[in-house]
């Protein structure tokens, strides 16, 4: 793929064959072979109906089903723009959240290896079934696909100022639960309340740096400070409804005249029975999501004041995995965006009327897991942020699971994470051997390119003291 290099951090791939406009990769000289691969997903994204601006890719861009991951397209509503469900991905609003805990690191030392016992026994975990909440039916299940983090607040699982801290206020609106299938329900049911598998994690950390006094202080961080981090998404629920919907579009793609490189791009007009069907059912998987998130957090909450006395303070919780409909200027004009965000998180600018009043001075906290070995970021969105206000969602897998899973043994890992002080529970060996921090690009260098291309602006970096792993 030819990339003309436009500045430091921003390189441009021009339009050719079905282009509708031009791809835009950030990333680093460094960076850019890592990408190489997924450049031609980019290009493919470009080509479709109604897309605006161009077909952007983060930094931590890598190849996933029919657009990259840690790609952002956005498409006119009213000039036929369609959706796509693979350019929000299989895990349906994965996304990520941040806890304070009210001490520091060296306060905390000697409650470590509880507070992991405890997670350890109060997170369910692993690919299969299994979760904090058991349902007492399926009208229950009907009501956290309305209500998102607000339904699990409101049965006593968390605080009011949480749903303040959260992406939406907690719940996406229009989840339209009859778009979700009897096979999506029952896969959902058993699910409430857990992590999945290896690469979602709930990680305790500590800020090691503070970039941002400012910054840091409005999200109620600082040096020292002990935080959680819980990285999960909608588990075989929102797996289920993306495959159920791309099923529906690939069959009624013929009906609007849409042809696509990849039939992995299945897409329909927003404005369209198929289109209007999918975002009311990712909606719904949404808001399964972040009762998910709001769940594990009433868990871990309970462990850190069993085991440490501490108590946890919601910073904020965002997902990566999601398209929405937004308003943006674009060359003057305002317009009605259907924005795909997958594996890239939305970074609202200081000022932002979305954001709560605590929040509006500093901007949207934006949450960018690393690894279990290395660190994790806490960023912020910039005024006149590019690619709709958007950045990276994390580091970015270099090498598939098989390959990672080659490179070293669960066991040594194990050992080596335990030797540098990282307290590790894993669910299985295997799990954990994928998840090598070498699996991963350099999360400081995905971090500086997304800021050098003023995506972003970095305000904290956290790193880990103990991983829970599905
Ligand atoms: P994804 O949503 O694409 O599966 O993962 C998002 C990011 O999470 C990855 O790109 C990776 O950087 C990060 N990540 C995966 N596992 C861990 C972990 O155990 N700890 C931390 N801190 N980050 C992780
Ligand atoms: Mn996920
Ligand atoms: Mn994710």
């Amino acid at each position: 793929m030819e990339l003309v290099q436009e500045a430091d951090y921003r390189f441009r791939i021009d339009p050719h064959g079905a282009m509708r406009v031009p791809g835009v990769v950030f990333a680093s000289r460094a960076l850019l072979p890592d990408a190489e691969k997924s450049l031609e997903q980019v290009a493919n994204v470009a080509t479709l109906p109604g897309i605006v601006g161009a077909s952007y890719a983060m930094p931590d861009i890598h190849w996933g089903y029919g657009f990259p991951i840690g790609g952002v397209a956005a498409t006119d509503v009213d000039e036929g723009g369609v959706v796509s469900p693979g350019g929000v991905g299989f895990d349906i609003s994965c996304g990520v959240r941040l806890l304070a805990a009210d001490t520091d690191r060296h306060s905390f030392r000697s409650a470590l290896s509880a507070v992991m016992d405890g997670l350890d026994r109060a997170i369910p975990r692993g690919a299969g079934p299994g979760g904090v909440w058991h349902l007492t039916g399926p009208g229950q299940l009907e009501r956290i696909l309305r209500g998102g983090s607000r339904y699990a607040v409101e049965e006593g699982h968390g605080e009011e100022r949480d749903l303040r801290r959260c992406e939406d206020g907690g719940a996406v609106a229009d989840a339209d639960v009859g778009e979700v299938s009897v096979r999506a329900r029952q896969r959902g049911l058993g699910q409430v309340g857990s992590l999945g598998s290896a690469n979602h994690f709930l990680e305790v950390q500590y800020v090691d740096e503070v970039h941002d006094e400012r910054a840091a202080a409005a999200f109620g961080l600082a040096l020292g400070q002990v935080c959680v981090m819980i990285h999960c998404g909608s588990r075989g629920l929102g797996h289920q409804i993306c495959t159920d919907h791309v099923k529906a579009m690939d069959r009624a793609m013929s009906r609007y005249d849409i042809t696509v490189p990849d039939r992995q791009l299945a897409c329909t007009p927003v404005d369209s029975p198929e289109g209007r069907a999918y975002l009311g059912a990712m909606a719904a998987a949404a808001n399964y999501g972040r009762a998910n998130r709001q769940l594990l957090s009433d868990a871990a909450r309970g462990v850190f004041r069993g085991a440490a006395g501490a108590r946890l303070s919601l910073v904020y919780d965002v997902s990566h995995n999601l398209a929405k409909i937004e308003t943006h200027t674009v060359a003057g004009a305002r317009r009605t965006l259907c924005v795909h965000r997958k594996g890239a998180t939305r970074a609202f600018p200081p000022g932002h009327p979305d954001l709560p009043d605590d929040l509006r001075e500093a901007g949207q906290p934006v949450l960018i897991p690393g690894t279990m070995g290395t660190a994790s970021y806490v960023l912020t969105g910039v005024p006149g942020g590019d690619a709709f206000h958007s950045t990276c969602h994390g580091a970015g897998r270099l090498l598939s699971r098989h390959q990672a899973a080659r490179t070293v043994t669960g066991r040594d890992l194990r050992a080596r994470l335990e030797s540098e002080g990282i307290a590790v529970r894993p669910r299985s060996l295997r799990g954990l051997a994928e998840e090598t921090p070498e699996a991963y690009k350099d999360v400081g260098e995905v971090v500086a390119a997304s800021e050098g291309a003023g995506l972003c602006r970095r305000v904290a970096r956290l790193v880990p003291l103990g991983v829970v792993k599905g």
